[in-house]
């Protein structure tokens, strides 16, 4: 009981995520992918480590963003080998880095998708590929957002603990914009919050920021490390400073960096 139009640029939609699947296809076995590196510094500027921040170059498409594409990597179930070769990849970097006597702050951190933690194999085959690459897992810290605990948050708890248990630093990415409830956020084995970055926009001086100020102290008295992410301005540092925040990356500090430049860097 309904009537549609069917407009042109519907169809042309179809075409470019058509274009965009059949590209995640090839890009693997093309070598389109690379990782990006984004510095995380102390308060003081000592560097601690990095986020690897995943890059497609498309032969027609250009640059395209993994805002853009890991959803439709998750929709397809491509993100399962995707994920694993950012994995590889990063354990390779580590390795090259430390044979090279380069200090690159120690640990990586690399995003991890809701479905890869739902994937029942997924802790034996990240504990394989670290042994593989002669990495201690500690080195690799995972990045996962509230939607990763949603579905099944019992199912999501074992497999963090597993994860935990086996040496894996583990995070919470964009903190404070999912619905997690806070009893929740204190079962799971968390050595990391990261503070999302619509916080760390609205800080401005003379101003209170209760919210920003709300969700440091949750990180602190829970025990985990703070880190706040999107830091663009000395002022937003200064004030992410007082407010006891421990680690920051921002465009303020440097943008993410192709492999090289980051070694330079
Ligand atoms: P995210 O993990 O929250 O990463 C932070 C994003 O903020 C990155 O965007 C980074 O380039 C950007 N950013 C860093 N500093 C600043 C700043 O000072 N100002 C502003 N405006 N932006 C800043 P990017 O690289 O486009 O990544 C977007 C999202 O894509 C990531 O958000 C993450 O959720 C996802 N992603 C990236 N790489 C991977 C990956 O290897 N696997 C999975 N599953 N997801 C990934
Ligand atoms: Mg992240
Ligand atoms: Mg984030």
């Amino acid at each position: 009981n309904a009537a549609r139009l069917f407009l042109p640029h519907m169809q042309r939609d179809a075409d470019a995520r058509l274009e965009l699947e059949r590209g995640l296809r090839s890009a693997l076995e093309r070598q389109d992918f690379s990782l990006h590196f984004q510095p995380q510094v102390d308060m003081d500027g000592k560097l601690v480590g990095a986020e690897a921040l995943l890059r497609w170059s498309h032969a027609t498409l250009g640059q395209v963003s993994p805002a853009t594409f890991i959803p439709v990597a998750e929709e397809t179930g491509l993100i399962h080998a995707i994920g694993a070769w950012v994995i590889d990849r990063s354990c390779q970097h580590i390795r090259e880095w430390r044979d090279l006597g380069v200090d690159f702050g120690g640990r990586i951190s690399i995003n991890i998708s809701p479905w890869q933690i739902a994937h029942p194999h997924f802790v034996s085959h990240i504990a394989a590929q670290v042994a593989e690459a002669g990495i201690e897992p500690s080195a690799l810290t995972l990045e996962l957002t509230e939607s990763a605990l949603l579905s099944d948050f019992d199912a999501a708890l074992n497999t963090l603990q597993q994860l935990s248990a086996i040496g894996f630093r583990l995070a919470l990415d964009d903190f404070g914009t999912g619905y997690s409830s806070l009893a929740y956020l204190q079962k799971l084995p968390l050595d990391e919050l990261k503070i999302d970055r619509s916080f760390i926009v609205a800080l401005q001086a003379n101003i209170a920021h209760p919210l920003a100020s709300f969700v440091i102290d949750v990180g602190r008295r829970l025990g985990m490390t703070t880190i706040a992410e999107g830091v663009e301005t000395a002022e937003q540092k200064s004030i992410l400073r007082q407010l006891g925040c421990e680690l920051m990356q921002g465009y303020f500090i440097c943008r993410p960096l192709p492999a090289v430049e980051f070694r330079r860097w």
